[in-house]
């Protein structure tokens, strides 16, 4: 059992809240498996405490950046070079076999058989299907995938300027090897999900794994209602941001000072 673990990402304070949110989800889903949280050096010390409270890892790596500000301003998002940092999970070879999971992401139910699939197993991109999204993905930790995916990085760079370009392009087999590599979408929800099909939201709903607020408009970025405790947010996504809230204040909140 302790050769697996969840992993997960934050190069500054307010991605380790999403962090912090993100093991208790795993904690309440009851996981057999432990998470590991990988930060940088300008996490400040306050925050790595509370990270060493909830982790049962927190490693310090150094900041992979794409510096691709080309690509990034065509995806509107200009900070996520940063997001190469994330390679790193590759060198935590003192585990078998991890999912990566964005700190921006909720686990709603135990998905422990997520660790029965192999590398690399991720779900459709909404915005492109015959990409996987790098927010939830199966991988195998390993020295020489680490070396590959700088060296790829250096030479080929990312057609996104983030992770998932370059994961893409690395893992490029996805869109048409191996079909148990293609996870449920059930298992990456993206919050465009929300506003694209919500029929589907509707249907499926009660069987949804792993939620991921993508985007901006980041969960601890919303207005929040400290007297109703309610997260003010459009009605079609005000349900699962409340989720994410209730964990915050019940859990995260009373700890932070
Ligand atoms: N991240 C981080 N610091 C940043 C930007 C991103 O630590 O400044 C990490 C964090 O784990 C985040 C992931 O990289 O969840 C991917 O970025 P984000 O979730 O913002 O991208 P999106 O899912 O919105 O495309
Ligand atoms: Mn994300």
């Amino acid at each position: 059992m302790s050769n697996r673990a969840w992993v997960t990402l934050a190069t500054n304070d307010s991605y380790g809240l999403g962090a912090l949110v993100l093991a208790h989800s795993l904690r309440r889903a009851n996981s057999s498996y432990q998470a590991v949280v990988l930060i940088t050096p300008s996490v400040t010390d306050a925050m790595r405490e509370r990270l060493r409270a909830v982790f049962a890892d927190v490693v310090t790596v150094d900041v992979l950046d794409s510096r691709d500000a080309a690509h990034l301003a065509l995806l509107q998002r200009p900070e996520l070079g940063i997001t190469f940092t994330k390679i790193h999970c590759w060198s935590l070879t003192q585990y078998e076999k991890c999912v990566f999971l964005d700190a921006d992401t909720l686990v709603i139910q135990n998905c422990d058989e997520l660790f029965e699939r192999e590398e690399l197993s991720a779900a459709p991109d909404v915005g492109w299907p015959d990409c996987f999204n790098s927010g939830v993905f199966v991988f195998k930790p390993s020295n020489e995938t680490f070396d590959k995916l700088i060296k790829f990085a250096q030479e080929r760079g990312s057609f996104d300027g983030g992770d998932q370009g370059l994961l893409n392009s690395f893992f490029s087999d996805w869109a048409h090897g191996d079909i148990n590599k293609h996870l449920p979408f059930l298992y990456n929800v993206t919050s465009a999900a929300f506003y694209s099909y919500l029929p589907a939201l509707k249907h499926y709903g009660q069987d949804l794994k792993i939620i991921h607020f993508i985007g901006i408009a980041k969960p601890w970025l919303q207005q929040f209602n400290w007297e109703s405790r309610t997260v003010d947010a459009p009605d079609h996504i005000k349900g699962l941001l409340q989720l994410w809230w209730d964990l915050f204040v019940g859990q995260v909140h009373p700890q932070l000072d």
